[in-house]
């Protein structure tokens, strides 16, 4: 991670203290890039006290987060793992219900789920998009389930359904329709994950306004970052009061501290929430860096035998971590290789997360034919794709990537 300078009051100084930290030639798989108002907007939180969660920063973030989506409310929060949580909870999932998920995936949702004491149901995912796949999810909603007194039951575990959980992986989308009429089909409710996936486009329409609420997270290695943060969208105006009342200590009565429900301290601080307006200032030119990333990537390794990642015809990525699958023949040559031979050179690079299903956690959990989520583990390595990262960077990476997997065709 990236040492902070404390002495540099501004970004021209900034961006010279970053150079010189990036002398000893470490790529990183991730780093946030801090170069618009955000000084400014955190110095005048500072010198006006509003440091906390109340300040006018909050509510403004809010407002252009919404505005971005097009969606009508956005509640901002501490991570985007609580939001998760709340989002679970204002969904209506109950303990011992179940929720269905895609094994592929960093391991917050599965844990957000535990929270409210309800179950991951694990599915596989789409060979091809590497999303949550809606047909095996179809397939399990018709053969495994029944009715009881207008409930679904799933009749293996024989625990309630009553959510499913999309999560939108890498800066890409899930392809929503057909879980949302699925959802609809068996009345359940659709939480959307897409902490990876801010600025993506689903058949022109962004995460995160396409389910009945949506989670996104602003952690150090997300597109846009506060540090730490995240923000629970939703068209529904109960739900986002609701989200709101939670993550605010669920304060009936500030005056006379009346509670009348166990509540979260989840809210954003004013000075993690300037430092969102100001980052959210930059995303969209963010976006297209690490699309044309991306791009000049896939040009580069395009005769390596590597699957390359593609966009759905239905899909605009952000491209958020840029993960290629090795397709190699020489047994040597797998990622564990590649990983430990970048590295070697101070390439920062990493495999996808192990499959969630297999942790200790989720073992015993109910998992459904899942067969693509191992070999995608198996084989993916994540790229250095930084917003920040200069072209001679992008260079270093391409040669070594083809130097290293070259000796090995
Ligand atoms: C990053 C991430 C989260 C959690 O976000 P935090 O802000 O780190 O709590 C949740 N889900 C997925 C898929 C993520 O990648």
């Amino acid at each position: 991670m990236e040492k902070c300078s404390c002495t540099a009051p501004i970004s021209k100084s900034s961006n010279l203290s970053r150079a010189l930290y990036n002398q000893n030639g470490k790529i990183p798989l991730s780093e946030p890039l801090i170069q618009g108002n955000e000084w400014k907007y955190i110095k005048e939180c500072l010198d006006t006290n509003w440091v906390s969660s109340s300040g006018h920063y909050v509510n403004h973030f809010e407002k252009i987060f919404a505005g971005y989506l097009g969606i009508k409310y956005a509640v901002a929060c501490i991570n985007g793992t609580a939001a998760l949580h709340i989002a679970l909870l204002v969904a209506g999932v109950k303990p011992e219900e179940e929720v269905l998920i895609p094994a592929l995936s960093f391991v917050a949702p599965a844990n957000a789920i535990r929270y409210v004491r309800a179950w991951p149901v694990f599915m596989d995912v789409d060979p091809l998009t590497w999303q949550m796949d809606p047909q095996r999810v179809q397939e399990f909603l018709k053969d495994h389930t029944r009715y009881h007194r207008g409930r679904l039951i799933n009749k293996i575990t024989g625990k309630v359904i009553k959510a499913i959980l999309p999560i939108h992986i890498l800066g890409h989308s899930v392809d929503m329709d057909p879980i949302l009429s699925i959802a609809r089909k068996y009345n359940l409710k659709v939480i959307e994950d897409a902490t990876e996936s801010l600025g993506a486009l689903y058949k022109g329409r962004p995460v995160g306004s396409l389910g009945d609420i949506a989670c996104f997270s602003f952690n150090g290695n997300k597109i846009i970052t506060t540090g730490g943060g995240g923000m629970i969208t939703t068209n529904n105006s109960l739900w986002a009061e609701r989200a709101r009342y939670l993550t605010t200590q669920a304060k009936d009565d500030s005056v006379e501290s009346i509670h009348n429900e166990i509540g979260y301290n989840y809210r954003l601080s004013n000075i993690q929430a300037a430092m969102g307006v100001a980052q959210m200032e930059k995303l969209k030119e963010y976006i297209e860096f690490k699309r044309k990333i991306a791009i000049r990537y896939n040009e580069k390794f395009n005769t390596l035998p590597l699957m390359l990642p593609k966009e759905a015809s239905w899909a605009k990525s952000t491209f958020w971590l840029y993960t290629v699958v090795l397709n190699t023949k020489n047994k040597k040559m797998n990622r564990q290789f590649l990983w430990k031979e970048l590295s070697k050179n101070g390439i920062e690079s990493r495999p996808l997360w192990y499959p969630t299903y297999r942790l200790k956690p989720y073992r015993d959990c109910f998992s459904y034919k899942i067969s693509i989520v191992d070999s995608l583990y198996e084989k993916a390595l994540s790229l250095p794709g930084s917003v920040g990262l200069t072209r001679i960077q992008q260079d270093r990476v391409i040669r070594l990537v083809k130097e290293i997997m070259g000796h090995y065709l």
